[in-house]
């Protein structure tokens, strides 16, 4: 910290001598220094985070970066503030906000689940979306005395700003409903809906043209109806299974939200901000559609060019099979490899502890025990690796998807705990399946197969699964944490 600390000084520094030349050191110049130290500490924070070992500095440059920007932003309006009227309104009203939204933000995040993060991050993505369009508003019904030439570019850039937050207002509600389940996760399938959607940009751009030239109030209206249907049709026409890319795309949607909004409030560090968002949450939607083996455009223009899925219904798969916790034991006990792939359900069941003592006691004696992660199992990238990391489980037996496929066919047990769309094999094998073409675990290629659920419900892509009634597995039911305790009593 004293480094930033330092390089702070060391600017302002540079700007008094600088300015001694060109005029005196203003409250803007001093914000504008400190805009810049905020921006590094941003860009920081993206390269922390992009490394385990270095997440938690990564984390500590961020809210660094945020408190700086807010505390310039502050000291701005103070600087205006003192001694006018209507200024000091302003001053009071920033700090209520600051104060308030402070104060929700630090209860949501101390009493939210880990499972329920993706849903809370949709919310605030939606938050920036509807932020932007009020900016945008703002800007049209507070338009500043400008050239002609110039008052052109700012309408542009209200009209984009509207459709861009509005596209993530919509959008990142949708996604929010989806993820808390109280929207249906499958895809919502109107008919034309490419043509629905291609002709709302195509309408988008005509109407932009035409608001630079008169920029009548009717064709905002216009413009946010039209976004606000456009980013809930986009979301509700993804799948479950590639709700992971939908989060990314919203945050990234998020950030050239914020961006526009930095060009109208004339604010450099929201441009950066916003740009280094919209720009890293594209790229990660990016890696993600390459990770699912899912056409980027596609996922970004709300599932174009998919066709509706044909099977994966409720159609009847046949007799499953249930094995009793000591029936697991044993096999455990007699078995010399074992892979244990989680998912969601160990998320929800806390089971982490236990699964992580059961991998111990199997290693005491002599089993060769890895765990196999999907890169999409549980709501979040890399659920499973902090949950397991939390559990004390040793890295080096925690492997990706792509390291522990080819020895599946090799394995004598496979553990599938609370896990289903990430091992479902009509994936692989069923075209018409919702999931198709989804890189998945192959467990159904070892020798034996033991699903802990709760039931034969399907999982979050809302698609049956194969797996359960195929002649090498076997269905522990009930809650992933209490089975795997039963498993432990009975060694
Ligand atoms: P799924 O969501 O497909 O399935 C989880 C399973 O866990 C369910 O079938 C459920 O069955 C079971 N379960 C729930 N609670 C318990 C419990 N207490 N004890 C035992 N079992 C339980 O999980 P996966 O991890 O395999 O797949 C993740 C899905 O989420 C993918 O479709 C992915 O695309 C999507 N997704 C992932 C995100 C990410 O970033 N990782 C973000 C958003 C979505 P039952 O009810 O019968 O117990």
């Amino acid at each position: 910290m004293s480094a930033v600390t330092e390089a702070t000084g060391t600017f302002l520094r540079s700007l008094t001598v600088s300015d001694t030349v060109s005029g005196p050191l203003t409250a803007d110049s001093i914000a504008g220094a400190a805009y810049i130290v905020a921006a590094v500490l941003f860009i920081l924070s993206l390269a922390g985070l992009s490394k385990h070992e270095k997440a938690r500095a990564g984390v500590v440059y961020g809210i660094t970066g945020m408190v700086i920007a807010l505390a310039a932003t502050v000291w701005l309006t103070v600087q205006g503030a003192w001694g006018t009227g209507p200024a000091l309104t302003g001053l009071v009203l920033l700090l209520a906000a600051v104060l308030v939204g402070g104060a929700i933000g630090l209860w949501r995040a101390r009493v939210v689940e880990m499972t329920g993060m993706p849903e809370l991050i949709a919310l605030l993505h939606s938050f920036v979306g509807l932020a932007a369009v009020l900016v945008g508003w703002n800007g049209h019904l507070e338009a500043p005395a400008l050239s002609p030439d110039l008052m052109a570019v700012h309408h542009a850039e209200v009209f984009i700003g509207v459709f861009i937050g509005a596209v993530t207002f919509t959008g990142s509600i949708v996604a929010f409903l989806k993820l808390s389940a109280r929207m249906k996760s499958s895809p919502l399938m109107l008919p034309g809906k490419n043509a629905l959607n291609l002709g709302a940009l195509a309408a988008f751009v005509a109407l932009t043209v035409w608001y630079v030239n008169d920029s009548q109030l009717w064709l905002l209206i216009v413009v946010t109806i039209l976004a606000l249907g456009l980013g809930w049709h986009l979301v509700a026409s993804i799948g479950g299974g590639d709700m992971p890319v939908v989060v990314s795309m919203l945050n990234s949607y998020s950030g050239w939200a914020a961006a526009a909004a930095g060009f109208l409030l004339n604010n450099d560090l929201l441009i950066i901000t916003g740009a280094l968002v919209g720009s890293s949450g594209a790229y990660l939607s990016y890696i993600m559609c390459k990770a699912m083996n899912r056409s980027f455009i596609s996922v970004i223009a709300g599932g174009f060019g998919i066709a509706a899925p044909t099977t994966g219904g409720d159609a009847d798969q046949g007799e499953h099979r249930e094995i009793t916790a000591e029936a697991t034991a044993e096999m455990l006990a007699n078995a010399s490899s074992v892979v244990i792939t989680p998912g969601y359900g160990m998320a929800v069941a806390q089971a982490q502890y236990p699964v992580a003592e059961l991998a111990h006691q199997l290693r005491e004696k002599g089993v060769n025990v890895r765990f196999g992660i999907h890169p999409v199992a549980g709501r979040l990238p890399g659920h499973m690796n902090v949950l397991l990391a939390e559990a004390k489980v040793p890295y080096d037996i925690v492997l990706e998807m792509d390291e522990i496929n080819d020895d599946l066919g090799d394995t004598s047990v496979v553990l599938v705990i609370g896990a289903n769309d990430t091992v479902n094999p009509s994936a692989a094998e069923d075209p018409g399946s919702p999931i198709a073409g989804m890189p998945v675990l192959r467990v159904w290629e070892a020798e034996n197969v033991v699903v802990f659920k709760r039931s034969m419900a399907a999982g979050y892509a809302g698609v049956q699964n194969p797996l359960f009634y195929r002649d090498n597995s076997q269905m522990l039911f009930g809650d992933a944490k209490t089975r795997v305790e039963d498993i432990l009593r009975a060694f």
